[in-house]
């Protein structure tokens, strides 16, 4: 049975991307102890995801080691992966939270040797890679994840490869009688940080993600540019493997449309402007990167990021809403139609590869909270006195970047703190 200590001083932290992350660093660093509780296998997030970041372009991978050591040198903070608030009860300083834990099959003498993986044969789409490819019953998430231990798909449990992982792992670190738990604790305050998701680029009909293979999603253009992804790296078709030279962009799918989202997602401009320099990067004057967009949001430090990308030669711009997307069955080109704003020219130009700029939406739905919390007509969670002692952080609360999530999580842990110092003071 898993242990948790807490008491009504503890802070409770839901979700271990980059904002939860820091919140429960934050928090665990000033003495308070910090429950944090993630429903992956392994802390970081959706920026974990990531090829690279903007504005600097360096690899998520620095900042995620940096919590990582972090949190593995802070006594004060107790980390459950495959976790899920199931239920939060009670007011602030006195809150309990009941938490649902799945079995993971393996336990910490896991040395992440991966003689568990080569040993079984099922695999599974991985959602590491937004289901690009696939990945074995028994596995690692990514080669950075913390914690750095296993998983065993519940898939293969009571199959022959379940035993195939227990008798291939030399440490008995393959455990096939981890049971579902549930557990119940306490925590003073609560911070809720569950992040994004992509929306659902099947609900575009227009744009043909559904139908057309050469039409993908932004964030699944950042796992193909990873040289961990599933094409290594390599900026090729889906649906031929060819080389995807001419790559277009379009701004706003799904986001600032009313049969859509409402609200503009903010990051999505930059993102396709650091993507065009992935573009660059793979193939250099012999790649070309077209951006369609409604208008660029890229403000304050990012102006000059987009100033250097319109500067590129490689780089053009149209101004235009993409009205559909048609496939060219004999080259496998998706064919843009539309009409550019600016001309006021019809179009109809085939690209090598399309990459929806997909909008982000909050990852939990309004009706699936497991406490009551004020939330804004898009879902986010708003600063509201009626949340007591729970407060959002991150792109639980809008569409952030890290920059902006990380400095909200710290605004939240702050909050936080002075809840449970409250009761500290009260008991004291
Ligand atoms: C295409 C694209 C490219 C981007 N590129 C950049 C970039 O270059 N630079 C940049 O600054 N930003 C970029 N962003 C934005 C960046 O991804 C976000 O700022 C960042 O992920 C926010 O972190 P977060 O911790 O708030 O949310 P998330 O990363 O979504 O983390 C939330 C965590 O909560 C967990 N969780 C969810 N629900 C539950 C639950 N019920 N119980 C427990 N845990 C739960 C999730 O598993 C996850 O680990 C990009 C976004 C997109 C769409
Ligand atoms: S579970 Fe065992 S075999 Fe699998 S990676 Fe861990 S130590 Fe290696």
């Amino acid at each position: 049975m898993t242990e948790v200590i807490a008491t009504n001083e503890t802070i409770l932290v839901v979700g271990g991307g980059i904002s939860g992350m820091t919140a429960a660093l934050e928090a665990a660093e000033t003495g308070k102890q910090v429950v944090l509780v993630e429903k992956r296998p392994y802390v970081g997030g959706r920026t974990a995801q990531l090829y690279k970041y903007f504005p600097k372009l360096c690899f998520p991978t620095c900042g995620l080691e940096i919590n990582q050591r972090r949190a593995k040198m802070n006594p004060g903070l107790n980390i459950l992966t495959m976790a899920e608030v199931t239920d939060i009860t009670g007011e602030a300083g006195d809150y309990t939270a009941t938490v649902k834990l799945s079995p993971r099959y393996v336990n910490e003498n896991c040395t992440a040797c991966g003689d568990c993986a080569d040993a079984v044969e099922a695999e599974f789409d991985n959602e590491f890679n937004y289901n690009l490819n696939q990945r074995k019953g028994a596995y690692l998430p990514y080669t950075m994840a913390h914690p750095q231990r296993y998983v065993l798909d519940p898939r293969i449990i009571g199959t022959a490869d379940a035993d195939k992982a227990k008798a291939a792992c030399k440490y008995g670190a393959v455990d096939l009688d981890m049971q579902e738990e549930t557990i119940e604790f306490k925590a003073g305050a609560v911070i809720w940080a569950t992040g994004w998701q992509p929306y659902d680029a099947n609900k575009i009909q227009p744009y043909g993600y559904d139908r057309i293979a050469n039409v993908i999603t932004s964030v699944e253009f950042e796992r193909m540019m990873d040289p961990q992804g599933p094409t290594g790296g390599k900026l090729v078709r889906p649906s031929d493997g060819k080389e995807a030279k001419d790559v277009a962009f379009i701004q706003c799918a799904g986001s600032r449309d009313q049969n859509h989202l409402l609200h503009c997602s903010r990051i999505c401009c930059m993102a396709t402007l650091k993507q065009t320099t992935y573009v660059d990067e793979s193939w250099g004057d012999q790649g070309k990167s077209t951006v369609y967009y409604i208008d660029i949001r890229a403000i304050d430090r990012f102006e000059d990021f987009y100033k250097k990308v319109q500067d590129n030669p490689n780089v053009s711009f149209i101004k235009s809403k993409v009205a559909s997307i048609v496939e060219d069955k004999a080259t496998g080109n998706p064919v843009l139609h539309g009409v550019d704003t600016e001309g006021y020219n019809r179009y109809a130009s085939p690209h090598d590869l399309v990459v929806l700029a997909i909008g982000m939406q909050p990852s939990v739905d309004r009706d699936r909270f497991p406490v009551d919390i004020v939330i804004n007509a898009e879902g986010f969670i708003e600063p509201a006195p009626e949340n007591g002692g729970i407060f959002a952080a991150g792109s639980a609360s809008d569409a952030l970047d890290v920059n902006r999530a990380v400095q909200h999580a710290t605004g939240a842990a702050l909050r936080a703190i002075q809840v449970v110092n409250r009761v500290a003071g009260m008991e004291g």
